[in-house]
């Protein structure tokens, strides 16, 4: 092996000086420092100063390995200067226990079904590394204790990443009436070192309740952090199923094209970072729902937030401003904070080049998942046929023929009623998702009033 440089993390808004109260920071911090504070100071998304390369023959030696050892790779590639050989494997055989199947369409396309770990999406991939590289990364003999405030999904994919990982505590705040009672299942049972509590409020009530124990001073020493998806240590975990998927399909060098249904583009940019570590990714498509902002922005060159965020059917896309357009700006040239304000234009040609992308209507959708499964018996749910929707609108543009791999990012069985509405079946359910009625566990209830959140927060979490 080649000698390693260290990587440094540094802020995409580290030049910008007109936001009001922010001090751009135009230092940079070492991962597990940017994997403790989620975001810059100048609340900036950290980028990694230098991109490691992987060699062709190390990715081709993966085909027929198991998932893990790609995810060795890729994490040694980034983190062999502050982890050791032993804590990355330990980490990467402990999150990945579960299979990830690829399915063919037809043989030059395929399903990468992303919907086998605890919460049948694919966000239990990265929240499952970055859960365990968080334990490894605690400051010497000490605890961390995880908020999160989470409408649904993300709350329960973070808390199941977590259960049991030593020395970590999370504390997952939701919304007592807008949660589902599937939701509200799967976030009270966790259990162990996962505790749920029921607001009676809004999501917002949640999100400002830990938005003012974060910046509570006597709360300091609890060693409080987030696990939102800015955080870098969300992204280096999806660079890694990109590489395996080539791995097992393609010849050694051939160009293919990736297709995800994006939201917040932080599955897409783990392609994009892939692709610049040497993947020879020809076109990145990145179909959004009716959330246009993206594909209007490369086809006119002007970027405009959409405000408020148009409600579709692939509900996880329901994004107006992605906030990783941020870090895919940066990597062009361009600059763009999170209140969707451009600061620097990127280079749109460059962007063009290689990434394509296409608003697909909740219509579009529906036909989308009924012809899918007509022709070739493929059940996909709404997120997967956003994506392959936008797959066939490239195919259509370009007649491109290359090998293709559309990401399917939740599984059918957690849409029962539009699946059953579209296609008459009902899917069956992953092991994930079996057992979930019987599994047990109360919510903690509380009013959306801090004080009483915070004597919550005293008298509950550990230090040590
Ligand atoms: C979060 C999510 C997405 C969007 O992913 P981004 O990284 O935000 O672009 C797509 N599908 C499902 C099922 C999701 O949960």
């Amino acid at each position: 092996m080649e000698a390693q440089m260290t990587i440094r993390y540094y802020s995409t808004n580290r030049r910008v000086k007109t936001i009001p109260g922010i001090a751009p920071f135009a230092g940079s911090v070492s991962f597990k420092e940017a994997l403790l504070a989620g975001q810059a100071p100048d609340e900036g998304l950290f980028m990694p100063d230098t991109i490691p390369t992987l060699a062709m023959s190390d990715i081709i030696a993966l085909r027929e390995k198991p998932y893990w050892q790609a995810a060795l790779l890729v994490a040694q590639s980034f983190l062999s200067e502050e982890f050791s050989p032993a804590v990355l494997e330990e980490i990467v055989k402990d999150a990945y226990n579960y299979p990830v199947p690829l399915e063919a369409v037809y043989p030059r396309a395929f399903i990468l079904r992303l919907d086998q770990g605890p919460t049948a999406s694919f966000k239990d991939f990265a929240a499952r590394m970055m859960a365990r590289l968080m334990s490894h990364s605690r400051p010497e003999g000490e605890r961390i204790n995880i908020l999160v405030a989470t409408s649904g999904d993300t709350g329960s994919a973070v808390g199941e990443a977590y259960k049991g990982v030593a020395g970590i505590d999370v504390t997952i705040l939701y919304p007592a009436a807008e949660v589902s009672a599937m939701q509200k299942k799967q976030l009270d049972t966790i259990g162990g070192n996962v505790q749920a509590v029921s607001v009676d409020g809004k999501f917002d009530d949640c999100q400002n309740l830990v938005k003012e124990a974060f910046s509570d001073p006597e709360l300091v020493r609890f060693n409080l952090s987030s696990a939102n998806s800015i955080n870098f240590g969300r992204i280096l975990p999806q660079i890694v199923y990109y590489v395996w998927a080539y791995a097992q399909l393609a010849g050694a060098g051939e160009e293919v094209v990736f297709c995800v249904p994006s939201g917040n583009f932080g599955n897409a940019l783990g392609c994009e970072y892939a692709r610049r570590m040497g993947l020879p990714v020809e076109k990145l498509v990145m179909p959004t729902n009716e959330n246009d902002e993206f594909p209007v922005f490369l086809a006119t060159g002007r970027y405009a937030k959409v405000s408020p965020s148009r409600a579709c059917i692939s509900n996880a896309m329901n994004v107006g401003h992605p906030s990783n357009l941020a870090r895919f700006f940066e990597l062009y040239g361009g600059t763009v904070d999170r209140t969707g304000v451009v600061h620097c234009y990127p280079d749109l040609g460059q962007m063009r080049r290689r990434i394509y992308s296409v608003s697909i209507t909740d219509e579009q959708t529906r036909r989308t998942i009924r012809s899918v499964y007509d022709r070739y018996r493929v059940v996909l749910e709404q997120h997967g046929a956003v994506g392959w929707a936008g797959l066939e609108s490239y195919w259509r543009e370009t007649g491109d023929t290359r090998l293709a791999v559309c990401l399917e990012t939740a599984h059918p069985a957690k849409f029962p009623d539009e699946i059953k509405n579209l296609l008459g079946i009902e899917p069956a359910e992953p092991p994930s998702m079996k057992g979930l009625a019987r599994r047990e566990g109360e919510a903690i209830s509380m009013t959306g009033n801090y004080a009483s959140f915070k004597k919550y927060l005293q008298s509950r979490l550990k230090i040590t």
